[in-house]
């Protein structure tokens, strides 16, 4: 009888409360250690309100860097827990699919070259841009278009204000919680506690309003294209079967099916 509500979580480091710097996000480097605890402690915040909303399960996903930051021991026991990469083409959403009944990011940055964003960039260094159908798009946009392949909306979106603006302009009745904001090199943040509340509510009411909330999807198939940093990405990805070099950086690939992009995509970048 009971239905089954899921929920999915999937967690970066750069857009958590404080994280300022790259070594505060690098292992070995000064300040990782206490940053993945502050992450842990805000994705707790998650799942307490995933759980608090009536979620019977909850999936984390680990999504930044070696994907082995959480602190296993420490996150809330009623969470599984994904850890490193598969290799495969759905990276900081692996293990998503049509059982999920929302998803939630959390700890999420904006895309590369934004003003006043914290740790901004795509994916990778790699790349300048990412667009799909014209629309230019941050990880949180990519990754929203692997939940909306499985009819997954995405219902909430925190990290800094830049982020959370960008994914308000695809995602409209996404809730979102900025925990910072960037003023050039700067970050203004929230105390991580007042983060955590904030990102309990928030994920609570998303998870409970979740029916407001469409998968993304965009109509009429997809046309994926990259924008590499340098001209060498674009000249070993244009042999992919399907790839098409638009001009000295950058690759085109169009298909209905967005699989045939994510692979794509896995492939080239
Ligand atoms: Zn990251």
């Amino acid at each position: 009888m009971g239905t089954e509500i899921k929920v999915y979580i999937s967690v970066d480091m750069e857009g958590i409360a404080g994280v300022t710097l790259f070594e505060e996000i690098e292992a070995g480097k000064p300040g990782y250690e206490y940053f993945r605890q502050v992450m842990t402690r805000e994705t707790n915040a998650a799942i307490e309100g995933a759980l608090a909303a009536g979620a019977t399960q909850v999936v984390v996903r680990d999504a930044h860097d070696s994907a082995c930051n959480l602190l296993p021991e420490e996150l809330h026991p009623e969470a599984m827990l994904i850890r490193n990469w598969s290799e495969g083409p759905f990276g900081m959403m692996e293990c998503i699919d049509s059982s999920f009944a929302a998803a939630v990011f959390v700890g999420y940055h904006a895309k590369a070259n934004t003003p006043h964003a914290i740790l901004k960039h795509t994916m990778s260094f790699k790349i300048g841009d990412l667009r799909v159908n014209g629309l230019s798009l941050p990880e949180a946009g990519w990754n929203a278009l692997i939940a909306g392949y499985f009819g997954v909306p995405v219902v909430f979106v925190s990290g800094d204000k830049a982020v959370c603006e960008q994914c308000k302009s695809f995602l409209e009745k996404c809730h979102t919680v900025a925990v910072k904001e960037a003023m050039g090199s700067a970050s203004i943040n929230l105390h991580p506690a007042k983060a955590r509340d904030l990102i309990r509510a928030g994920v609570e009411k998303a998870v409970r309003e979740r029916a407001q909330c469409s998968p993304f999807t965009l109509a009429g198939g997809y046309t994926v294209e990259i924008e590499f940093t340098k001209e060498e990405k674009a000249y070993r990805g244009q042999w992919y079967p399907g790839a098409e070099r638009v001009d000295d950086r950058t690759l085109r690939f169009k298909s209905e099916d967005f699989l045939a992009c994510l692979r794509f995509f896995e492939f080239v970048s």
